[in-house]
């Protein structure tokens, strides 16, 4: 496990990942990065069979700063995710005048829910039932609703956030009770490898689970988050219905990801 995740680690934060993921400065850099993705997202559609209207690009902005998210808005990244809830929020406040939708797809600590609730749009990172009931009341108090993810953990890496995929079904089963709380769909991070078959299986695992829950009329829409950068085109041929996209957008991250996930190799 830890050895796929040094891989991946690697091929993020060494030359070749730069060079595969080149910084976009201009409007015009982010409009060819956003038409080479969704090109891509459409020609992995086609291979499935499937509609690529049925599927969200979601712009992930962590670590890039409000100059350039906004050259990446005015090229037509709407729908932004961020992974630290201080983060988006601070983006959110100063974007306020921007046309945009914000959503949190990182691990949230439960005494940071009335952040989310501030400005969020949607939450793709929801894992335990306390952080479900302090979402639940803050929204109450705040009049409105939020659309949410269950995130499992697909990988059965321990370094990954997220419910076994064997809770799930009961976790779903108690949301029904949480009235603010609109349950769109199922998250996940593959395997973080170069062996594809591994990182499918895990991308299957979220959408069989998907399906149980959708025979128990569990999980509203249903819809997958699941794909990032390196691997989101495998991730629409097994389904996803939101992929999660960064730095092929944004460029190379200099940031390591053992800041976002902890206990990955660094
Ligand atoms: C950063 C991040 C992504 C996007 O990763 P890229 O490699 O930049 O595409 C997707 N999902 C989550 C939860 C993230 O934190």
């Amino acid at each position: 496990m830890l050895r796929a995740s040094a891989e991946y680690s690697r091929s993020v934060t060494d030359q070749p990942a730069r060079a595969l993921y080149p910084q976009a400065n201009s409007v015009e850099e982010f409009a060819q990065n956003l038409a080479d993705v969704r090109a891509n997202i459409a020609a992995a559609a086609e291979r499935s069979g499937r509609d690529a209207a049925g599927i969200r690009l979601l712009s992930v902005s962590k670590t890039v700063p409000e100059e350039r998210l906004l050259l990446a808005i005015e090229a037509g990244a709407v729908d932004l995710g961020e992974n630290k809830v201080q983060e988006a929020k601070r983006k959110a406040e100063n974007l306020a005048d921007q046309d945009v939708r914000w959503s949190v797809i990182g691990h949230l600590q439960t005494n940071k829910a009335k952040d989310v609730v501030a400005f969020a749009d949607e939450f793709q990172a929801l894992d335990s039932i306390r952080l479900a009931d302090a979402l639940d009341r803050r929204l109450q108090a705040a009049g409105r609703s939020l659309d949410v993810f269950v995130q499992v953990n697909t990988s059965a890496e321990e370094s990954k956030f997220g419910l076994e995929p064997g809770e799930a079904l009961a976790f779903l089963e108690a949301l029904q009770h949480h009235d603010s709380l609109r349950v769109q769909g199922l998250m996940t991070l593959a395997l973080f490898t170069s062996d594809t078959d591994r990182v499918r299986e895990c991308f299957r695992i979220l959408r069989d689970l998907r399906d149980q829950a959708r025979e128990r009329d569990l999980v509203g829409p249903g819809e997958l988050s699941m794909g990032m950068s390196g691997d989101y085109q495998a991730a629409i041929e097994e389904g996803a219905t939101v992929v999660r996209v960064g730095q092929a957008i944004f460029g190379a991250r200099q940031t390591p990801d053992s800041e976002y996930w902890p206990g990955f190799a660094k």
